[in-house]
């Protein structure tokens, strides 16, 4: 496990920004160090754990990018048509040893067929007829090289093409297997823990009381962590309870790379979690400059980084994406990511305050002038669930901002690319 030490996630200031969070946990946060090796069927999604550089040329072999007839340039005459010999046929996979072109002949070549000895450009069968000596008819004005894939146009020999630290992608795990590998080494997955923590909760399956809600948080969050690739350990729920909050925690503290929590975090007289961790390990409050979002809690317990998340649905939501999404990253040995927000144009509007920054939640849909359109969901509460399920994403208003009118210009963050 990766050893912080206890001060790790101290912050100077009264409020802090995502910005700074982001940046103090790249900083300050160890990555895991153990590597493993996968089987490319198993790759996607895992951190490459070292850099991968081209051990051949892509393409490996220079060859014809279209059905037709493959010639010598230098044997067509300028500005006219010429009329060739056919000489030969050189299919995907044949070799074309042997297959050597003569001057002013043509030879049949298919889509991905090697290029004959000598013959640097090809015709597209579309584009040429057949005379009745049986003869290949070109026309007049096509470039030299043209429909040619020349060796390594793609991807050079020798070429660093995936560095340590990728989130490895479909299109990687190609590129992995294009060079000929079976195996990637990727880092080991990180072990999170995850708590609820409230009376007032009972797992889904379990017995509700009256003055019950089944837990959802939990369910929610396991999911994200999955998404990104991490080995989640369901802990349950623990009761408003510091003592039992404070065993629950130094049992998993060690056995996990990060400790995860949602609920009981504010500053209420039954939110025993700050207390719990105090005793358990240190803590700090981060307030940050957020809209939706309380506090959120980081702390060590016996070494092990801790991330307590308020228990409002959509308050979890959000700063999990801020906080623990990147604390996540940078203990997978992942290089961080800053999303880019997509311009989108608001179909509402709002006002907020300076110097923080909020995410409004948002449907998008294609106006009917072909720009994307952002709705916003017409209730703000951060306990709504329905106010994530039924939308596709947030807006994010910088802390700049005070007001957006219907017409402007925003940025828009997909749910998918948030985790
Ligand atoms: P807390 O942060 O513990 O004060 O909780 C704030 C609100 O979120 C309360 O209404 C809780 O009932 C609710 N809440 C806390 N944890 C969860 C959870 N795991 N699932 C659903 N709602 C929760
Ligand atoms: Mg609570």
């Amino acid at each position: 496990m990766a050893q912080l030490s206890d001060d790790c996630f101290a912050f100077g200031g009264p409020m802090m920004s995502v910005d700074e969070a982001v940046g103090i946990i790249a900083a300050r946060v160890t990555p895991v160090q153990e590597a493993e090796t996968v089987a490319l069927q198993e790759a996607d999604g895992r951190i490459l754990a070292g850099d991968i550089s081209a051990p051949l040329p892509l393409p490996p072999f220079t060859n014809s990018a279209v059905d037709g007839y493959a010639v010598r340039s230098r044997d067509l005459p300028k500005g006219a048509e010429a009329a060739f010999a056919v000489s030969g046929r050189i299919q995907a996979g044949a070799p074309a040893a042997g297959k050597a072109i003569q001057p002013g002949q043509a030879i049949r070549i298919f889509t991905g067929a090697p290029m004959p000895d000598g013959a640097d450009t090809v015709f597209m069968q579309e584009d040429v007829r057949l005379d009745s000596a049986g003869r290949v008819v070109l026309p007049a004005g096509l470039k030299p090289g043209a429909n040619v894939r020349p060796a390594g146009e793609d991807i050079p020999i020798g070429t660093a093409a995936l560095t340590k630290g990728r989130r490895l992608r479909p299109q990687d795990v190609a590129l992995a297997a294009a060079f000929g590998m079976t195996e990637i080494d990727v880092m080991r997955r990180i072990r999170v823990a995850v708590f609820s923590t409230g009376d007032e909760l009972v797992s889904p399956g379990g017995p509700r009381k009256p003055a019950q809600l089944f837990d959802s948080n939990r369910f929610m969050l396991m999911a994200m962590l999955a998404r990104l690739g991490c080995e989640v350990g369901d802990l349950g729920i623990l009761r408003d309870d510091r003592a039992s909050l404070a065993d629950g925690l130094k049992q998993v503290a060690g056995r996990h790379d990060l400790i995860l929590t949602t609920g009981g975090v504010s500053t209420g007289e039954e939110d025993h979690v700050k207390a719990a961790v105090e005793s358990a390990g240190s803590l700090v409050l981060w307030r940050m400059a957020i809209k939706p979002g309380r506090p959120v809690a980081m702390g060590i317990i016996g070494g092990t980084p801790f991330i307590g998340l308020p228990g409002n649905p959509v308050a979890s939501f959000v700063t999990f994406v801020h906080v623990v999404r990147p604390t996540v990253l940078a203990l997978a040995g992942a290089t961080q990511q800053r999303i880019v927000p997509m311009p989108v144009r608001a179909a509402f509007s709002y006002r907020k305050k300076i110097s923080r920054r909020e995410y409004v939640r948002v449907t998008l849909r294609q106006a009917t002038d072909g720009v994307p359109e952002a709705t916003k969901f017409p209730r703000e509460g951060a306990g709504l669930l329905s106010s994530l399920v039924d939308t596709d994403g947030l807006v994010e208003l910088g802390e700049e901002i005070t007001q957006v009118e219907p017409g402007q210009t925003v940025g828009f963050l997909g749910y998918s690319n948030l985790m």
